[in-house]
């Protein structure tokens, strides 16, 4: 016979276990970090994690577009890229910076995937993961914290890729080795504070001329390098000279102006890379020799 007691533990254990769901649930909104949206993109839901990582309440979110949420630091290739994705029924993961209540960045790794009635799209749902202390420890290791371009080590990281492509493409690529003329003088004559402006507007002035799939790095000190992607070394010799005249016409607010010495040599698979930017920093040191102010390329200097 099935007694009171038992009746009651029955209910103590029904209740018990709903409990559980409950909590479950509560901790799982808290911890993952989760939006929706419809097809066109206005926010239909967040978690609390969301919330919590965003700065907004849901109620602030819900019905605006995801817009509200996007940093512009993220390339905007990156979201003709998601979208072309998404709206075709496909997942997309990537990383992503947005912004939050206060206008701040913070990075996320994410994954859409849209939400199908069979082969209807009804919405989608973005997994958030929190990346940005990994982001900014990685920037540190990677970025010269005075110009805010790529340091040595990333230079070598990358080097790793242009070589590997140079070999399978079986083709080459040019290296400028640059160093600004006199640069100990600027400090003496200016302050070394200036001397920093000049090389923070002098990396800003090379950045913007350059195509964003070449590679610009400081070397150390006053000596930066340049890998340009595809082209050839007459076309690197055309573009060095370029440079060497747009900062040498470039108003840095000094009384004097600033002038560079480039060097210029040509990576192949048959030679060491090494070797190649050792050749660079030669032909760069000559052209000082010869007066400054001036490009050379390197094999036109073998004696
Ligand atoms: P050269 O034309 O032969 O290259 O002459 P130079 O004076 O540029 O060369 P040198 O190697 O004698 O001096 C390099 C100077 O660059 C000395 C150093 O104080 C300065 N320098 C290197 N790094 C920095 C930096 O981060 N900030 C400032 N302000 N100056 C720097
Ligand atoms: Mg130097
Ligand atoms: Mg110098």
């Amino acid at each position: 016979m099935y007694g009171y007691n038992n009746l009651h533990k029955e209910i103590d254990l029904f209740n018990c276990l709903a409990h559980i769901e409950e909590l479950k649930s509560e901790i799982l909104d808290r911890n993952l970090i989760m939006i929706t949206t419809d097809p066109t993109g206005v926010i239909t839901d967040v978690s609390k994690g969301f919330e919590l990582l965003s700065g907004y309440a849901k109620v602030e979110l819900v019905g605006l577009t995801h817009k509200i949420i996007s940093h512009p630091d993220t390339p905007r290739e990156i979201f003709t890229h998601l979208w072309e994705t998404i709206t075709k029924g496909k997942q997309w993961y990537g990383e992503i910076k947005n912004k939050n209540k206060h206008g701040f960045g913070y990075w996320s790794k994410i994954c859409i995937e849209p939400l199908l009635n069979e082969d209807n799209i009804l919405g989608y749902i973005g997994i958030y993961t929190n990346i940005t202390e990994q982001k900014e420890l990685s920037r540190k290791v990677e970025i010269d914290p005075l110009t805010g371009i790529y340091n040595r080590s990333k230079l070598h990281l990358l080097l790793i890729h242009k070589i590997e492509q140079a070999y399978f493409e079986n083709s080459t690529f040019p290296i400028l080795f640059i160093d600004l003329d006199l640069f100990k003088s600027v400090n003496d004559q200016y302050g070394h504070l200036e001397g920093d402006r000049i090389l923070v507007e002098f990396s800003n002035l090379i950045r913007n001329s350059l195509r964003s799939r070449d590679l610009f790095c400081r070397w150390g000190g006053e000596e930066f390098i340049i890998i340009l992607d595809q082209t050839d070394i007459k076309t690197a010799y055309l573009i060095a000279e370029k440079l060497r005249n747009l900062v040498q016409e470039y108003d840095f607010g000094l009384d004097r102006p600033i002038t560079l010495s480039i060097g210029i040599s040509e990576y192949d698979s048959k030679d060491s890379i090494d070797d190649t930017i050792m050749a660079a920093d030669q032909a760069m040191y000559k052209a000082k020799n010869q007066g400054r102010n001036q490009t050379l390329i390197a094999h036109e200097n073998r004696e």
